[in-house]
């Protein structure tokens, strides 16, 4: 049996009463039918959070995929298969990456139009993120006017939604410079998880998004790293 993932559909679910279906002793994990906890993948790292189950809580102190599963790290008591837990999600953390997350797919999109260059790596962190991008030789000038765009389009408050589409109908309505992103992904995938910046950006991605722009919060664009063969590493923070 497959963990359904609530958090593809709803980022905004903090708690959630799921039941455990396998469970590790040794390795101290289990797997539940449902879960609101987000494993590392993407850039994004793990949720942590906490669960409750027969009066006793534990924590939640990793969530990692490991061959199409999704194991809950525990520490603390580990409760049984069969039990009924309440899944309680560390909401500032998770939300700290949602608007992190939105705003790398913003930053992505804002140079991907301006400059042509790519997204190539990108981390996400709890109080600053980075990317990477190809190819690229920003410097401060273009930095300032990349940040001055960024916190114009937050002031609008555009909506940033989550639909999942046949492979086609987005590759149709995608733009030549976006094509690349979905027609990468496997021909198995039919159904495409698609992250959507209104007018500004489309983009194939599991990750947790808030809702709008105006959530993301102003960024500080802290720096950038050249890391050869045309490759620029940009950090940022966010308000
Ligand atoms: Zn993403």
């Amino acid at each position: 049996m497959e963990t359904e993932l609530i958090f593809l559909k709803d980022c905004y679910t903090k708690e959630l009463t799921g039941e455990v279906i396998e469970v590790n002793l040794e390795e101290k994990w289990i797997i539940l039918n449902k879960t609101i906890f987000y494993a590392e993948s993407g850039g994004q790292p793990s949720d942590k959070g906490i669960i409750e189950f027969n009066g006793k809580k534990s924590k939640i102190k990793e969530v990692r995929k490991q061959n199409g599963r999704i194991l809950h790290f525990i520490e603390g008591e580990i409760p049984e298969k069969g039990s009924e837990v309440k899944e309680i999600l560390d909401w500032n953390l998770r939300y700290n990456y949602m608007k992190m997350h939105s705003a790398q797919h913003l930053l992505s999109a804002l140079i991907l139009d301006k400059y042509n260059a790519s997204t190539v790596g990108n981390q996400i962190g709890k109080e600053k993120s980075r990317m990477d991008f190809h190819p690229l030789r920003s410097n401060e000038q273009m930095l300032k006017e990349m940040q001055d765009k960024f916190n114009e389009i937050i002031e609008q408050e555009i909506p940033i939604t989550i639909s999942f589409k046949e492979r086609k109908t987005v590759l149709d309505e995608v733009d030549e410079k976006r094509r690349v992103l979905f027609s990468r992904l496997p021909e198995a995938i039919k159904e495409i998880r698609v992250i959507d910046i209104q007018g500004i950006d489309k983009c194939p991605c599991g990750g947790t998004h808030v809702k709008n722009t105006k959530e993301i919060g102003k960024i500080k664009i802290l720096g950038r790293q050249n890391k050869g063969k045309q490759r620029d590493r940009i950090s940022f923070e966010l308000e």
